[in-house]
């Protein structure tokens, strides 16, 4: 049983079910709230209105077509390790073998407010209501004022998408002295901050928000700045069923897993994607949430559940970061890839072919031919 089909998800099951083809007596069941896969690292793309929901959703009948993986479309409320059963709002599914790839949520820090008074992107459907409300807003008010929590990758890739669209001040509001501080190139964050300052947008660097109200965010030294609209795009952490069901988890709620991706607390249960802390194995710090991980897991774990089910050595998973690329605006990227410094269009197209690498991975060559014509 594999629960989540996003990228974890849906490419375990599509390995498992290559490599376990000729086994008689193996069911696949994909559990999922949505009867649809999304291209989450897209989403952006709604916001500003250059696609629409249905063109960043791939329905799972259609993905699925003939395979032997049964789709079960339900809500997991909890996970019942010790009994082998997952409750979900259409009932108890029992299960043999588990692979839990639910995601990540976000994660609000307990500020006061911040839950009940901001949109966030976690999903496509969010995404299509941000658009909503900024049209809204700014029929409003054509001057209306946006503030964005966070200034990490969702942050600024959100900000560079709004001030180019609305032609409009957003404000970012970043706890830590710099933008991007998680990705620790301090030449790449200057330049992204002097070119979303040049886009219009307003930054402000080294307060942290205490408190989220429907027209103002509050920050720590009391001052406030009006808000029509605030977007929280402050952290994620591991989808919280998976930690409220027990097992042991580090870093941003995020399960601790061992050298086959299973849970330490838990052998046998496999965790994969956001869900999971994966660690740099020569720094030892935890790698960011994407989607190259994700699928490297997931082949891992497709292995190690066919070895499982019918014998034979079990793969260890060391994870290959290549890096990431960040896009600000219509016309403009920048990111290190395998150590190479990309910038600008060049930026633009490398981040398209890896979002062409993803949906063969996950559909297949005709629709990344579909993709590109
Ligand atoms: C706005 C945004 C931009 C991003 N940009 C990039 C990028 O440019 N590059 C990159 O590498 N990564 C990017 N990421 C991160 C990337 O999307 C994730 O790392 C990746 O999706 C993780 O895959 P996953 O399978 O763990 O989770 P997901 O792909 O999120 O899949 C989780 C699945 O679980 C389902 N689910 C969740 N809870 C339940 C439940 N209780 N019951 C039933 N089903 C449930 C969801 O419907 C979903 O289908 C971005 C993420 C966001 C939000």
């Amino acid at each position: 049983m594999i629960l989540g089909a996003g990228y974890g998800g849906l490419v375990t099951a599509i390995k498992l079910e290559e490599n376990a083809k000729d086994l008689e007596d193996v069911e696949i069941v994909l559990v999922d709230r949505n009867d649809y896969h999304q291209y989450l690292h897209l989403s952006y793309e709604i916001v500003t209105n250059v696609k629409k929901v249905s063109d960043l959703t791939i329905p799972l009948s259609e993905l699925l077509g003939k395979r032997k993986i049964r789709f079960f479309q339900a809500t997991v409320r909890e996970i019942g390790f010790a009994n082998k059963v997952v409750r979900t709002n259409r009932g108890d599914l029992p299960y043999d073998e588990l692979v839990i790839a639910l995601g990540s949520e976000p994660n609000y820090f307990n500020i006061r407010g911040a839950k009940e008074h901001s949109f966030c992107v976690s999903s496509v459907e969010d995404a299509a209501r941000i658009r909503d409300e900024l049209r809204k807003v700014f029929a409003r008010d054509k001057d209306a004022k946006i503030v964005v929590g966070g200034g990490g990758f969702t942050g600024v890739e959100l900000t560079g998408e709004i001030v180019d669209e609305f032609k409009s001040c957003v404000t970012v509001v970043e706890a830590s002295n710099t933008l991007l501080q998680s990705w620790d190139i301090p030449e790449f964050s200057s330049k992204v901050a002097r070119l979303l300052t040049e886009m219009g947008a307003k930054l402000i660097l080294g307060r942290r928000i205490v408190e989220v109200k429907s027209d103002a965010v509050v920050l720590e030294d009391g001052s406030q700045i009006e808000s029509s609209l605030f977007i929280w795009a402050g952290g994620v952490q591991g989808c919280r069923v998976t930690s409220a069901s027990g097992l042991k988890t580090g870093k941003d709620n995020r399960v601790i897993i061992n050298e086959y991706c299973e849970a330490v607390s838990f052998p046998g249960v496999y965790v994969i994607g956001d869900s999971a802390l994966v660690v740099d194995s020569k720094t030892g710090e935890a790698l960011p949430q994407c989607i190259e991980i994700t699928l490297q897991q997931a082949d891992v774990v497709a292995r190690n559940l066919f070895a499982d089910v019918a014998g034979g050595e079990r793969t260890v998973f060391v994870p290959k970061f290549g890096g990431l690329i960040l896009t600000v605006g219509e016309g403009y990227g920048i990111g290190r890839i395998f150590g190479v410094d990309v910038e600008g269009r060049l930026a633009q197209m490398v981040k398209r072919i890896i979002h062409l690498r993803y949906v063969y991975q996950i559909t297949g060559l005709v629709k990344v031919l579909k993709d590109i014509f």
